[in-house]
């Protein structure tokens, strides 16, 4: 098990475009997603993507089999482990909701994602993953995949009155170990 360490908001190596993965079910693929998710699962993070890491790679992971305490009352995505992803959305609606991210630890703000979206791209094998979804798990994908592009979510947010500390906006989540 390695817990890596997560950068934070204001590291370029969150500002780039990462770059496609191009070998599939490589052993370094396997250890590096490994650690990923021993990494999320150890700060209760419903996603996390590899430049998040410091690894410069089209990659994300996401979802849980367990309710996540950070987020308790959305409902389970399935555990994903998703490269070189593309994201159409479908339909022009947005919903604004709430996010929090893991590099940019005790605060959350109100961001708009497309409501339904289609993505695809491969999985650690290299088999296409496409599915059509929308909600919580569209603003998770759309989430983890904006850190592919350098983009955090407070880039997103419109309305600053609708940002702040966890633990002021959401006492009873607990956040302290981001
Ligand atoms: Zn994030």
């Amino acid at each position: 098990m390695t817990i890596r360490t997560i950068l934070k908001m204001g590291d370029p190596g969150l500002l780039r475009i990462a770059q496609p993965v191009t070998a599939f079910d490589t052993e370094a693929l396997h250890f590096l997603v490994r650690d990923m998710f021993d990494t999320m699962r150890s700060v209760n993070g419903a996603g996390l993507a590899a430049p998040q890491i410091g690894e410069d790679l089209q990659l994300v992971i996401f979802g849980s089999a367990e309710r996540n305490p950070r987020y308790p009352d959305r409902p389970l995505v399935p555990p994903t482990v998703l490269l070189n992803p593309v994201i159409t959305p479908l339909g022009s609606e947005e919903e604004e909701d709430w996010e929090g991210c893991l590099s940019v630890p005790g605060l959350r703000g109100k961001v708009p994602r497309w409501s339904r979206i289609r993505y695809t791209g491969v999985d650690l094998h290299g088999d296409p993953i496409d599915r059509t979804v929308d909600g919580f798990h569209a603003r998770v994908v759309q989430h983890e995949c904006d850190h592919l592009v350098g983009k955090l979510y407070p880039m997103r947010v419109r309305d600053f009155t609708q940002f702040g500390f966890t633990e002021v906006l959401f006492p009873d989540i607990s956040d302290a170990e981001e």
